[in-house]
């Protein structure tokens, strides 16, 4: 796939979803909307928040950790991984779409680099909601929002040990949730549910262990609070489109 299609089809804007260094770098230096403070290699993107812009729900020691080190963790090796290989200048979604065979450092810190794109992408506060288009397909999927909240509130909690909770576009077009292992994704080949994500909850315990404890649940409910619609509406429209 060209490189703006892919850019324009998993809805992350230039949110570095690019392998090449140049590229991601002259990307999110594009990109108006992302501050550039904290920013210490321009190439790894910049929250759109402040660390503690999802309070009280999430705490601001914990999104320092988890985008700082895990984040950026995931990131720099996932470079290291692809670095002098036929995987350093491919779409990350065609790299996805065949991770099997790309070996399991290109499949975890990959995955861990892009999910958490998406995961920070997916959060933030103001008075966003559902589209109508979004809305109705959430009816169509699920019956209702509560019931749709309640399934994939049940996805993440009920996946066992490290992972995450996914909102996806089936390949038929039709939403779906479902949950994944370790820093699997829907688009992997590799992946039991396969799709488009739209919406994602990290449920590893770094997300929520130093305010939550094990209290999952909890985590988990208190980020219906904290979604960015905004983002997930323009998702929904472009994986449509
Ligand atoms: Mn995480």
């Amino acid at each position: 796939m060209e490189r703006r299609k892919f850019i324009r089809n998993i809805g992350l804007g230039a949110a570095a979803t690019l392998i090449s260094k140049k590229a991601v770098s002259n990307e999110l230096n594009n990109l108006k909307r992302i501050k550039m403070e904290n920013l210490q290699k321009p190439e790894f993107p910049s929250l759109p928040y402040a660390y503690d812009g999802l309070e009280p729900y999430m705490d601001a020691q914990t999104v320092e950790i988890h985008y700082d080190r895990h984040h950026r963790g995931y990131y720099n090796n996932f470079m290291k991984a692809v670095e002098g290989t036929p995987y350093e200048n491919m779409p990350i979604e065609k790299i996805f779409a065949e991770v099997s065979k790309a070996g399991n450092a290109i499949r975890n810190n990959g995955g861990g680099f892009y999910n958490h794109v998406l995961w920070w992408y997916s959060l933030g506060k103001g008075s966003s909601k559902p589209s109508a288009g979004l809305s109705e397909a959430i009816n169509k999927a699920f019956g209702s929002f509560d019931k749709f909240r309640e399934d994939l509130g049940t996805a993440a909690k009920t996946q066992f040990g490290s992972g995450w909770g996914w909102l996806y576009m089936t390949p038929d077009k039709n939403l779906a949730v479902g949950s994944t292992s370790n820093q699997d994704n829907p688009l992997m080949d590799i992946s039991p549910i396969k799709g488009i994500p739209l919406l994602t909850f990290d449920v590893w315990e770094h997300a929520y262990y130093l305010k939550y404890q094990n209290k999952r649940a909890d985590f988990i409910d208190n980020l219906w609070n904290i979604i960015n619609w905004d983002e997930i509406n323009k998702r929904y429209q472009q994986a449509l489109a």
